[in-house]
């Protein structure tokens, strides 16, 4: 299969934990008979060096003809003071403009990184690994809101089309049928109208589903259960707001931000794979960075855009291997030896 990946490095530690993945795809696409083409494009801080702006239309373009974008981090304190500028903007630019509504946020923990987990062992088993699908441009952050006169009362509003909760179920549930087909819709249904339409879509979706089993809990105790039983959730699928609040909740269960794939997804399969960390400018050039979210996104994009699972749990086992022999960068290393951004794409390389 040819695939054409638009890559967008960015700054800071962008360009070398997307240079490791390129080298894991490389193999993949060599083990597996694949050739993957990259267009390699600015966005972000040296977007703003090269052409005075973080995402240019011409880029925006090229990244939407390609079959995925794979994206390193932006920003960095060098475009921290230009007035009404900001690195980051290229990331709400490239995410509207490639129409991306489905955020996918996997909180997987190793066990051989448990220790980095500030739950029990008892609670970890064998690790964890949920997903969390959130709506990512609908609900209370972009709805109607305002203050009256005097600045002293203020209103935001949470408001859900069913269509909006109709593709971003699908997501989930299609999700799902690649994973242990289970969805659970997390909402405020006792309290909120916009939740009940939720449920209501949810009950329309799910019979095109019938392999995949479906239960519903409220979102404050959906908070509580991730970290009393984070083991019972498969995919949660949820609004934009509930979402980035559990999907920050899970992900520290997890323990280190070096290792948090995500990815975006619009219509069809096309979508943005990128690591949930920064661009960690204070370890930038150092050969310090964990590539192992971003060579995680990676194998997200070959599952999800591609529908190459094999390839996929290829990589994801390569990285499970490389923990299991005790390779680690600094972030994960809990005061042991480690490795170097590059050794740590070769060490994943080795065990594809
Ligand atoms: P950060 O995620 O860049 O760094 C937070 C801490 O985690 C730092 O100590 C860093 O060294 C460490 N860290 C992050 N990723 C790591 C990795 N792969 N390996 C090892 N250590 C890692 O967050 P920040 O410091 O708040 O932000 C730095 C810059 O990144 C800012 O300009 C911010 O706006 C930008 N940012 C970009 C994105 C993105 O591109 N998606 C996301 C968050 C922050």
């Amino acid at each position: 299969m040819i695939k054409n990946i638009a890559v967008i490095p960015g700054d800071g530690i962008g360009p070398e934990v997307v240079k490791e993945t390129i080298k894991v795809l490389d193999k993949v696409a060599e083990k597996f008979g694949h050739e993957f083409k990259y267009e390699y494009l600015l966005a972000g801080g040296c977007s703003i060096d090269e052409y005075g702006k973080p995402l240019t239309e011409e880029t925006l373009e090229r990244a939407k003809a390609s079959d995925s974008v794979l994206l390193g981090a932006v920003g960095g304190p060098k475009w921290e003071n230009i007035p009404g500028i900001r690195p980051e903007q290229a990331l709400l630019g490239l995410r509207g403009g490639l129409n991306l509504y489905a955020n996918l946020r996997p909180a997987t923990m190793y066990k051989e990184l448990s220790s980095a987990s500030p739950l029990k062992s008892e609670i970890i088993g064998d690790g964890i690994d949920i997903m969390i699908v959130r709506e990512l441009t609908g609900g209370i952050y972009f709805g109607e809101s305002g203050r009256n006169e005097t600045g002293d009362w203020a209103y935001d509003t949470e408001s859900y089309s069913k269509s909006e909760v109709e593709r971003l179920l699908i997501h989930a549930f299609e999700i799902a049928m690649k994973r242990n087909k289970h969805v659970t819709v997390v909402d405020k249904a006792n309290v909120l109208e916009s939740s009940r339409l939720w449920r209501e879509v949810t009950r329309e979706v799910a019979p095109k589903y019938p392999e995949v089993s479906v239960d519903y809990l409220y979102v404050d105790n959906a908070s509580m259960q991730l970290v009393r039983n984070p083991r019972q959730f498969d995919v949660i699928a949820t609004s934009n707001i509930f979402g980035d609040i559990l999907s920050d909740e899970a992900s520290q269960i997890t323990g280190s931000i070096g290792m948090l794939p995500s990815a975006s997804l619009g219509d069809g399969t096309f979508g943005m794979y990128e690591p949930v960390h920064g661009s960690a400018p204070d370890i930038a050039g150092e050969n310090k960075a964990n590539p192992l979210a971003t060579i995680l996104s990676g194998a997200m994009m070959l599952r999800y855009s591609f529908d190459m699972k094999d390839e996929a749990d290829c990589i994801e086992n390569a990285v499970a291997k490389v923990l299991e022999d005790g390779i680690r960068t600094g972030d994960i290393a809990g005061g042991g030896e480690f490795v170097g951004c590059k050794e740590m794409g070769d060490a994943v390389v080795e065990r594809l």
